[in-house]
């Protein structure tokens, strides 16, 4: 079964192209979240729901949507709507369509020639895939930060500096880059060596760095892909942390093989798996449950969903 979260009547259309301003003191101060890396089955620390949390507002709606590489379907049928200040999960075994999933969400397909959207996915209530949308501008506003961290081999503040300088954003750069920085939780660390090589920062710092790099253009959306499977437990809490301090002016999508770490910072988990009913030279990626999390991993609404998180498979 693959099905649409609850229903958005209030979509916010806005321009692609227009920027936000930020408050200036954004993730400045939050609290952090208490980690635990219990296992799976029986002692998974899920994060509840809070009761008196509001109705959703989708700033997703993806309706029908099928990535094809050479033709060949590698996901198919995905129906689902992501909500705003939110952070949304999606697990599934390995090969089962999530960062093709994913990368549809801020047009990175595009740039894998084989590949073909069909579908349509409505962001802000604006068709991502109309002709007259620039992938550019759509990139500017939903940003994305990859599996291995990848700082371009420059300063830390010219790593930071470059995506505005190339949108022409304007303003004062140095207040462009503290705030993307302060966001990323990363100012107090690099403050005294903005100058210095980005490769000579660790790999958590590195990927942080890339957080505020993508959250340097103003994005309301940030993309994850498998962002911290390149780091060590403690890199990996700070960025946890920091997902679950900046969703209040970000909406989250990530993609986690780490069913800890969706269970400990995701709001709402879709599930994809692998379907073979076709054979395995027809196999292909589905969307098989979505919902609060807590439910996925405590009262899942399908079978697979609980032999998945359980560990039964994938
Ligand atoms: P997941 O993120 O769940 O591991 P992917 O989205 O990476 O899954 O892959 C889904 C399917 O699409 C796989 O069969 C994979 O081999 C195929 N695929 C992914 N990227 C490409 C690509 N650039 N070209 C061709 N096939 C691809």
């Amino acid at each position: 079964m693959s099905r649409s979260g609850e229903e958005d009547d209030n979509p916010m259309p806005e321009d692609l192209t227009e920027t936000r301003t930020p408050p200036a003191d954004a993730g400045a101060d939050a609290p952090p979240p208490a980690a635990s890396s219990h296992a799976v089955e029986q002692h998974l620390e899920v994060k509840p729901r809070d009761a008196d949390a509001g109705p959703r507002t989708h700033i997703f709606e993806a309706s029908d949507v099928e990535v094809a590489y050479g033709g060949k379907p590698a996901v198919s049928e995905v129906n689902i709507g992501l909500a705003e200040h939110e952070i949304t999960a999606l697990i599934g075994p390995s090969g089962c369509g999530k960062s093709t999933f994913l990368r549809c969400l801020n047009r990175m397909n595009d740039l894998i020639p084989s590949a073909s959207v069909t579908g349509s996915i409505v962001y802000h209530g604006q068709d991502l895939y109309a002709k007259d949308i620039d992938p550019v501008s759509v990139r500017k506003r939903i940003g994305m930060v990859f599996q291995k961290p990848n700082p371009f081999p420059k300063s830390i503040y010219e790593n930071i500096a470059f995506g505005p300088r190339v949108i022409g954003m304007k303003g004062n750069m140095d207040e462009i880059v503290e705030t993307a920085l302060r966001r990323a939780a990363l100012w107090d660390e690099v403050k005294d060596r903005l100058k210095t090589n980005a490769f000579g920062m660790s790999g958590g710092q590195q990927q942080r760095l890339c957080i505020a790099r993508a959250l340097s253009t103003q994005p309301d959306v940030l993309l994850m892909d498998e962002p911290c499977s390149a780091l060590d437990p403690i890199s990996t809490g700070k960025i946890e942390e920091l997902m679950i301090e900046i969703k209040q002016e970000y909406s989250i999508v990530i993609v986690t093989h780490n069913m800890q770490q969706a269970a400990r910072v995701s709001d709402w988990t879709a599930f994809f798996n692998v379907d073979l009913s076709a054979g395995e030279a027809n196999r292909v990626g589905r969307l098989v449950e979505y919902n609060p999390t807590e439910r996925i991993f405590t009262n899942p609404e399908d079978e697979r969903t609980e032999q998945y998180v359980t560990g039964k498979f994938g």
